[in-house]
């Protein structure tokens, strides 16, 4: 098994042997450092993906590999049947770092979505006097919160729906960034939460008006209902402030966390509330036979750590501010694209083309080719959104990447 594949070897069995749930972009990667990949071909490229800001602090960031190594040497995997002496000093040290008093441990970021709809339902029940099997979740359109059955019953993505069926109920869908909407839908009886991304990475980074966060969380708040936040995505510093609900100065009753909590190192996902909600949940009632075992805590930590030590949540806001007025500029002189949308460095440049066309994808495939690596999202929206770690003149040297491709591109 250790002979060198090609790309092309590679992408034939990944075809052959693996479901064809995903549609990659053609580009076979074998190395990471930092801000950079590397093809089977030797190929330098900046990636401005970042695993859908799962590797906010660079590939095989030293740190947190070392965290990783030096810990599966020694133990990896307890389950929850015992105690183990690192899942403690890192739920201590994750929780006094997000401000909660609890914190509940899973995998995956669609875990962690469902373990928060359970705390939020069996609190409704517990705590609210909610009628057994009545509670409402309130939910927006063109929301992304995974994969899972109960997820994508409230998603309104045809391809993530369809046969797929029966959906699981319980759940109010309003548009996003409709502060009266929900204010509407709170007015439903036995409504028990409202869980909101606050920007909408999926849909193709969606920002909300200036105050609709600040504005929704005290509707909540005011309904004795409780504001979930999912930044599985735009948490951990993306956005340029550690999380995304800070920048209105938001405390949410549940917080949901994963992809960079790790670093994308190994699969870790959080959920957060204080002890009045999470105290709900009894032994026996929730779990995971991997979630808060010894390597995922030790990982956490240090890719925790390097957040504050390189200080990423200042450079992501930085930086991000930079790349789109390096973008306006572009956009000034271009019929290619009309807009660009972030905050922080999660950011999104909208194509001139239908939602159909294949505008946005042989775009990225010649980024690809000048070395850049990004991903379309429905169709006319292109992601970019690299590594924090990212410096000032690598971002410039980015930036010259996608001027050139953009001036270049004929359809
Ligand atoms: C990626 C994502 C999820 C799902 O995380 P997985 O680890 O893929 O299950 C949930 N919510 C948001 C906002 C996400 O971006």
């Amino acid at each position: 098994m250790s002979v060198q594949l090609t790309s092309e070897e590679a992408i034939q069995l990944e075809d052959n042997y693996g479901a064809h749930n995903y549609h990659p972009l053609p580009v076979v990667l074998n190395k990471g450092e930092g801000v950079f990949v590397w093809d089977c071909e030797g190929k330098k490229y900046y990636d401005f993906l970042s695993a859908y800001s799962a590797v906010n602090q660079g590939h095989c960031h030293p740190k947190i590999v070392k965290a990783l190594t030096d810990q599966a040497q020694v133990l990896t995997l307890t389950s929850r049947a015992f105690y183990n002496d690192s899942l403690g000093p890192y739920e201590k040290y994750i929780t006094e770092y997000f401000g909660f008093d609890k914190v509940l441990p899973m995998n995956t970021g669609a875990e962690a979505v469902e373990t928060a709809i359970k705390l939020c339902r069996k609190w409704a029940y517990e705590k609210k006097n909610i009628k057994e099997n009545e509670a409402k979740i309130i939910v927006c359109e063109n929301n992304f919160h995974g994969r899972t059955t109960t997820i994508i019953s409230f998603s309104n993505d045809e391809d993530a729906r369809k046969n797929f069926g029966p959906y699981t109920p319980g759940f109010i869908k309003i548009p996003y960034n409709d502060i009266d909407a929900l204010a509407e839908a709170l007015k439903e009886e036995n409504v028990a939460g409202f869980m909101v991304e606050p920007i909408q990475g999926e849909a193709g980074v969606y920002v909300p008006n200036d105050g609709y966060l600040a504005k929704t969380a005290k509707l909540c708040k005011e309904a004795g209902v409780l504001f979930i936040a999912d930044e599985v995505q735009t948490g951990v510093a993306r956005t340029g402030d550690l999380l995304a609900v800070h920048h209105e100065g938001v405390t949410p009753d549940i917080l949901i966390l994963g992809k960079a909590v790790s670093g994308g190192v190994y699969p870790v996902s959080a959920v957060f509330a204080n002890n009045d909600i999470m105290n709900v949940i009894k032994p026996g009632q929730h779990g995971s036979t991997f979630g808060g075992n010894p390597l995922a805590a030790k990982v956490a930590v240090a890719a925790l750590e390097v957040v504050q030590e390189e200080n990423l949540a200042e450079n992501a806001k930085t930086l991000g501010n930079l790349f789109r007025k390096e973008m306006n500029r572009i956009i000034d002189s271009s019929e290619l694209v009309n807009s660009v949308r972030g905050r922080g460095l999660l950011n999104a440049i909208l194509i001139n083309d239908s939602e159909d066309s294949s505008t946005a994808w042989d775009i990225c495939i010649k980024l690809r080719d000048n070395g850049l690596l990004a991903k379309p999202t429905h169709g006319n929206i292109i992601r970019f959104a690299p590594p924090l770690v990212m410096t000032e003149a690598q971002l410039m040297d980015c930036v010259t990447i996608i001027e050139k491709t953009l001036t270049e591109f004929k359809k």
